[in-house]
Order: structure tokens, then sequence, then C-alpha cells
């Protein structure tokens, strides 16, 4: 079917896909993702935004997925996802829960045009773009220590996530990882890192992603922020990588 699917055939689609992975979302919603995704495949071909370019692909790989965060927030929360990209997770959620803030952070500024001119033209009122780096955001007022959710996905292994992302987490929050099958090698590799800056994990939750030529394999790692991160994290971007915790 390619890019040419029409709007309706679109919203049919992620219909079918959500309801393949258990997501159910208020009447008018997947009208929005649709046009998302319309919105999405046009501008890609024009700036590279993102590896997935089928509607079939943007249903599953960036819609179902960033939506099996759903059960896991709560209305009047406030959400930041670092390394948005051209917004996911945070768009689709943007969508699926008016009652959620979010804010989606990005260093590289064509992805964020990207988001907040589609959240712009679909209405969402509950969404904001941040171009900027995270370790820098992150350092001080008025971002840190100020969401009540902070999630990444694709942005990095989970020690460097810690350092880059916890800082955003008010203590009492929580930090959202999401991963595929690497989660269990990473968190292992990442037990210093929690203690270093504050988190612990809470729960961690496997999930199956159906509607594709296979099953995928997706998992949520909770971090709770049981401590304020200490003030020397996160470091400059070159000894996070280098040097991780
Ligand atoms: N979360 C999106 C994009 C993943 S690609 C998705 O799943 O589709 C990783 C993104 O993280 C890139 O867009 C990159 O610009 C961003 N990124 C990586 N390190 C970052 C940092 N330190 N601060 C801000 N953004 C970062």
């Amino acid at each position: 079917m390619g890019i040419a699917m029409n709007l309706e055939e679109n919203v049919n689609l992620i219909s079918d896909t959500l309801t393949a992975n258990g997501i159910k979302l208020w009447e008018g919603a997947e009208l929005l993702l649709a046009r998302l995704s319309e919105r999405l495949l046009a501008a890609n071909e024009l700036v590279n935004l993102t590896s997935i370019d089928t509607p079939e692909g943007v249903a599953l790989m960036h819609f179902a997925d960033s939506l099996t965060l759903l059960p896991y927030l709560n209305p009047g929360e406030t959400l930041l996802d670092v390394g948005s990209g051209a917004g996911f997770p945070a768009l689709p959620v943007a969508i699926a829960m008016p009652e959620v803030r979010v804010t989606a952070l990005d260093a590289t500024q064509k992805k964020v045009t990207f988001a907040a001119d589609a959240a712009h033209e679909l209405g969402l009122r509950n969404f904001s773009a941040l171009c900027g780096r995270a370790e820098d955001l992150g350092a001080g007022p008025p971002y840190r220590e100020r969401y009540d959710v902070v999630t990444a996905r694709a942005v990095g292994r989970l020690n460097v996530l810690c350092e880059l992302c916890l800082p955003f987490v008010r203590v009492g929050g929580r930090f959202i990882a999401m991963k595929s099958i690497s989660a269990a090698e990473e968190i292992e590799q990442a037990r210093h890192a929690l203690t270093e800056t504050g988190g612990e994990i809470a729960e961690n939750i496997t999930l199956t992603l159906r509607g594709g030529e296979e099953d995928l394999t997706r998992v949520l790692i909770i971090i709770q922020k049981v401590a304020p991160t200490p003030k020397i994290y996160p470091r400059r971007y070159s000894q996070i990588t280098k040097n991780p915790l």
C-alpha cells in the first residue's frame, strides 16, 4: 500500500494495530494519529527524521510501541521525553492522554521543529518541544528535578540514561526506559549508575508487540527516584559516554 494510503485506510490500520496490542484510545485519537503518520511520512521524504517509512511501520513501531506506556502514566502528571527525535514516544502519548503535560527534548533542531509543528497543526495543547542537550538542561533550573515522569526510547544504554534522565525527575517521580531485549544485561551494568543518581528499579515489564511479521519483545524499566541526584551529575557528554557510571 505504501505512502499513498488514504487517511481513512490509515485510521483503520492504526486502529487494528492498537487493538492487536490491547490499546484502546478515546474517540478521535486515531484520526489524530493518522494525520501525524501522514505528516511524518511526508516530511521524512524531505528530511531524515526516522528510518521507519511505511504507514504499517509507523502504526506498529512508533504508535503501538510508544503507547505501551499508557498503563504506567496518570492524568495530571508532567512528562519529559529525553531524546524524543521526531516525537516518540512524546507525541502519541500527548494525543492519547490530553491530561498529561508532555515535553519533548531533543538535540537536533529539525526533529524538534517537526514535532512542534505537528503538535500545533493537530491542535495538541498539552505538548511542548525543547531543543537542547539533556546534560545541559538537566544541570539546573528550570528543568532539574521538575518532572513526574521522564521517558527515553532508543537514546542510549541504561547506565548512560540514568545520568542523562534522572536529574530531570522529581524525588518520588519515575524514569521509564523503553527497551528491547538487551534489558537484563543493561540493568546489571547500570547498578552503580542507579545508586549514584538516586534511582531504584521499581518494576521491569516485559511486553509483546503484535501485528508485525513477527512478534517483538519490549521491556519497560520503571525506575523510581528515591533520592536527589548529586549536583556533579550530569557530567559533560564526553565524560558520560567515555567513562559511564
Ligand atoms: N526517541 C526517538 C528518537 C531516538 S534516536 C525514537 O525512539 O524514535 C535518539 C535521539 O536522541 C536523537 O534524535 C538524538 O538527537 C537524541 N539525543 C541523543 N543524545 C542526546 C542528548 N544528550 N540530549 C538530547 N538529545 C539527545
